[in-house]
């Protein structure tokens, strides 16, 4: 039985040169890795139709479903500061936008559907590694409650892509709120398009704020979508890695997994991808890049906004809701109900004594209130001289360590998509095993809840399992 989705392509009715139309190019032969269901759900979909060979031709790029609309979005972007005119969806394909039952709309997106008149020099392909990870990250960060674009689908290709080994190719159904990013303005901004600006306004005002709003209230909406998500990133020890205007997105929602990785242990400045030699994208330097991306937003719209008075008053207010954000989510970390002077001097000393001691980010917060908590430290005297603080502090509170574990461990994960765990999935995948990307999978859905079973899942890597640097990996 053919698909039968309900699109709505919006985007599609833009004028022309917001994107290039074009079909997915097909594969040789597709095969299901993985189906998300929930989210199909979610979306209005009836899993067992995904199941279909049908919808395996779709999601493969190999039939384009009744009523989508395909094409590559255009858009420019800095990447690691240097501007670039001319970007744009490059392996991926708009299929179009989904309404589900309670009136949402989705993007709908295949990754890896083959090349676009944006490709430059690349294949337009993706091959499983990539993949795999993006779905296995984006799942895990939906389950950590943070806005996040997300994967419906991974389908094996059965072609070859050539990196610098050939490769099993894979393409990705990504679901997004949009797929507008801070470059997309930038794109017509570079090209003195005031039309295409005050088009691409409305309809992201449309999609993320109010159809009403103007220039000014989606810069102001954009700035406190980004300082709550790079605050709960902070929160989680997520570093995106790649922070490129083009990856971020205007709808607050985390986009575009390449070199991300999360701490394993703390440290500030800690970096992981290996593209990003001078640690522009750091840890710790995330709130400061996210202030630079959103200038960047300002500058395109000013010409819409007129004043830069008001857009500078805008971005004032991002360090400011960043701080408090931050500050909220430390708090129910340490479990404190109420904000008080010292809060911020309490968090950071746990932070430095952390770094310190070498302390894993994800086990330690999981572990406070319990007797673990010190065994994460190379120096647990420390850690037991900042105890007594916290201690102090929650007895303010008339509660103690122990008392307030059952909430901390209803905001402090369990498990989180460690770099090693998904190395040993993409390289069992690769070699024919699927079965330890489901496992992560499924045990990262319920982050908060550990079963005995996905013990093993929590630990930090063994000196052998470190991954010390993360690829951008297409
Ligand atoms: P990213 O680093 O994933 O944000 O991608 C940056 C730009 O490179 C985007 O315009 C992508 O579409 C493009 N790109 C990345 N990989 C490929 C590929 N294999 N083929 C064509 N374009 C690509
Ligand atoms: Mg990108």
């Amino acid at each position: 039985m053919p698909l039968d989705l309900p699109f709505d392509n919006s985007y599609a009715r833009l004028p022309g040169r917001f994107y290039a139309r074009l079909a997915p190019t097909p594969v040789s032969k597709p095969r299901l890795i993985a189906l998300n269901a929930p989210l199909a759900a979610r979306l209005g979909l009836d899993p067992q139709a995904l199941r279909t060979d049908d919808a395996l031709a779709a999601l493969a790029g190999n039939a384009v479903p009744a009523g989508a609309d395909p094409l590559a979005q255009a858009y420019a972007g800095h990447q690691f500061g240097n501007f670039v005119p001319q970007l744009g969806d490059g392996r991926a394909l708009l299929l179009g936008e989904l309404l589900a039952p309670d009136g949402a709309r989705f993007d709908v997106q295949l990754k890896g559907a083959g090349p676009t008149p944006y490709s430059r020099m690349g294949d337009g392909r993706a091959w499983l590694g990539p993949v795999l990870r993006e779905y296995i990250m984006s799942e895990a960060m939906a389950a950590l409650g943070v806005p996040t674009t997300r994967a419906l689908a991974a389908v094996a290709t059965g072609d070859t892509v050539l990196r610098e080994t050939p490769l099993p190719g894979a393409v990705l159904t990504r679901v997004a709120a949009s797929h507008i990013r801070v470059g997309t303005f930038q794109y017509f901004a570079a090209r003195d398009d005031k039309e295409a600006l005050h088009a691409l306004t409305t309809h992201a005002l449309t999609r993320h704020d109010r159809a009403d709003g103007t220039a000014i209230d989606l810069l102001n909406g954009v700035i406190e979508r980004q300082a709550r998500l790079i605050a709960h990133w902070l929160s989680l020890g997520f570093i995106h890695g790649v922070m490129n205007t083009d990856n971020m997105t205007i709808s607050g929602e985390t986009i575009d997994y390449g070199p991300c990785a999360f701490l394993d242990s703390y440290h500030p400045l800690r970096v992981f991808s290996s593209i990003d030699r001078a640690g522009r994208y750091a840890y710790g330097r995330q709130p400061d890049i996210a202030m630079w991306n959103l200038a960047q937003l300002a500058i395109s719209l000013l010409p819409l906004i007129g004043d830069s008075d008001a857009a500078q008053t805008a971005l004032d207010r991002f360090p400011h809701l960043f701080q408090r954000y931050w500050q909220d989510r430390f708090r129910a970390k340490l479990g404190l109900k109420t904000a008080q002077d010292g809060d911020t001097q309490l968090i950071e000393t746990l932070l430095e004594t952390m770094a310190a001691g070498q302390a894993d980010f994800t086990n330690t917060f999981r572990a406070l209130g319990t007797p673990q908590a010190r065994d994460q430290f190379l120096d647990p005297d420390a850690f037991d001289t900042w105890h007594a603080s916290w201690a102090a502090r929650l007895a303010e509170e008339d509660t103690t360590p122990e008392a307030i574990k059952p909430g901390l461990d209803a905001v402090n994960p369990a498990i989180i998509p460690r770099t090693h765990r998904i190395e040993q999935a993409i390289q069992a995948a690769v070699a024919g095993d699927d079965a330890p990307f489901h496992r992560l999978t499924q045990a990262l859905g319920t982050p908060f809840n550990l079963s005995h079973i996905t013990r093993d899942l929590t630990h930090a890597p063994t000196e052998d399992e470190i991954v010390p640097h993360t690829f951008c990996g297409t």
